[in-house]
């Protein structure tokens, strides 16, 4: 057993009785009750015992304890053991409420899921499924033909035209490995054409030029940063081609005296030339977005109609779903990528399966709205305002400021750099705390909130809070407003 060695403590040594009160502590096996070592619970418990334990022996060690005192807390003990085991263990990964109006913000895990992709989650989690069983043939089957069929059901709506009969997917484990792998297996060791105003770097280290090259295909620029014609192509086409690579330029956008080819343009060489073309998509987009006002975002549906024939996109960036990465293509080239060795390890799990299948029957359904991202992209601006409205007007604190202010969110996770949507925020000020002060207080709670900093004030842009959560942000303002006025009286005493 552990005690405070004297030598570190030698007036606790001289104080009378201190040995005899530690040897009043019962030893361990004593506290155990009937948990046996074996039983799941036991280390738990010897762990509850020991700490509880300790706190009384480092009470002890400072004298606040007398014979009579410590005997109460003796008597105690099996409630405080019991209340020890189920403290709770505190998580690393946790709800946040996301302020910062970045609709699409990676560092905050991209989009929410939809209702019905959260209870097919739950239901699948829960049991044994079909994942990889044929459960009409009673054999094995394969893990992406639950959404395949709607995949293609949805892009053929989308499209405007029936890719059931011309077209597979598959889905992998995010867009980078979709990417990745369709270079792998449609042209390793072979020549990839792309222009070099789509040699991106998209967030989080995804380089267009690395993963060409660490999939073992060989890059082939064609024409200049800012300006690409189609001759540029045609001139680099060869026998050793295998690919045409169109990427979407995500997080950048470029001005100017800028020219690039057309999909469609770029699609009907591929045709002439017998060379397959490849885009990735990258936010998967179904359905457009120019009424928002949003401009230049090619949806999935426009990129196959454009006659490319394989498109690759992101689960959890527009398309608002769980992270995944999805492939769709021509039949005998996503039959090809299939058979990659390397497309078992990109395989997706089942709980992204069953997120993935619920937000695509939502998407069927017609329920946009049903799938968060989609309903914060079209929030009207006034709807937000007046949730300010009535959160400022609950928060009548002497000690913060609370102001609605216009502001502008972005869409993020690399996608239309340039378009911002209107609406508005809460901007605080507090009287005893900075700005960068007043950020962390709301990020450090329990349920932290993240805002962000403009013109020294800290702004709440609710269009990504979710309205439910309007009442939690409205008290925690009230706390952070008075929390501030205790560390003030605190230090004054
Ligand atoms: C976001 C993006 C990627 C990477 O997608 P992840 O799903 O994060 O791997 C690749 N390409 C484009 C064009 C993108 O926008």
């Amino acid at each position: 057993m552990m005690r405070p060695q004297s030598t570190n403590a030698p007036q606790r040594a001289a104080t009378p009785g201190t040995e005899a009160l530690y040897r009043m502590l019962p030893p361990v096996h004593q506290l155990l009750g009937t948990a046996r070592e074996g039983d799941a619970a036991h280390p738990r418990r010897v762990r509850a015992i020991r700490s509880v334990l300790d706190r009384l022996r480092a009470e002890i060690g400072q004298g606040l304890l007398t014979a009579s005192s410590l005997q109460q807390r003796i008597d105690d003990l099996p409630r405080a053991i019991d209340e020890e085991m189920n403290r709770e263990i505190p998580r690393s990964l946790r709800r946040v409420i996301n302020a910062t109006g970045v609709i699409l913000h990676t560092n905050l895990g991209r989009a929410p899921l939809s209702q019905r992709a959260i209870e097919n989650v739950s239901a699948i989690a829960a049991g044994y499924t079909n994942l990889e069983f044929d459960l009409d043939r009673g054999e094995r089957g394969r893990r992406d033909v639950h959404l395949a069929g709607h995949l293609l059901a949805l892009l053929s709506q989308s499209a405007g035209a029936d890719l059931t009969e011309t077209h597979s997917a598959i889905v992998v484990n995010n867009c980078a490995a979709a990417t990745f792998l369709t270079l792998h297996a449609l042209a390793r060791g072979r020549h990839v054409l792309v222009s070099r105003g789509e040699l991106v770097e998209i967030g989080g280290g995804f380089r267009i030029p690395e993963i060409l090259e660490a999939s073992g295909a060989i890059l082939r620029e064609v024409g200049t940063t800012n300006r690409t014609r189609l001759a540029d192509y045609e001139r680099a086409i060869t026998p050793e081609t295998a690919l045409i690579l169109h990427v979407h330029p995500s997080n950048f956008a470029m001005e100017g005296f800028v020219e690039r080819v057309e999909i469609e343009e770029l699609a009907a060489l591929g045709k002439r030339a017998g060379i397959a073309v490849f885009a990735d998509q990258g936010t998967g987009l179904v359905e457009l977005l120019e009424p928002l006002g949003v401009r230049g975002e090619a949806t999935m549906g426009a990129r196959l109609t454009a006659g490319c024939d394989i498109v690759a996109a992101s689960g959890d960036k527009l398309f608002g779903g769980p992270q995944c990465g999805l492939l769709i293509g021509r039949r005998e080239l996503i039959e090809q990528i299939r058979r990659d060795p390397l497309y078992r390890t990109f395989r997706v799990d089942k709980l992204s399966c069953a997120a993935l299948e619920g937000t695509l029957i939502e998407y069927l359904y017609g329920e946009h709205d049903g799938i968060p991202v989609l309903h914060m992209l079209r929030t009207p601006g006034e709807e937000i305002r007046l949730r300010c409205e009535r959160i400022a007007g609950e928060s009548l604190h002497p000690a913060m400021r609370v102001e609605v202010v216009p502001t502008e969110s972005l869409i993020g996770g690399g996608t239309a750099p340039k378009s911002k949507l209107p609406g508005f925020a809460l901007a605080l000020q507090h009287q005893r705390m900075d700005v960068q002060a007043l950020l962390d207080a709301l990020r450090r709670r329990e349920m932290p909130i993240v805002g962000r900093i403009e013109e020294d004030r800290v702004l709440l842009d609710l269009r990504t809070v979710e309205p439910a959560l309007d009442a939690l942000l409205a008290a925690a303002l009230g706390e952070i407003a008075n929390r501030g006025a205790e560390d003030v009286a605190a230090k004054g005493r």
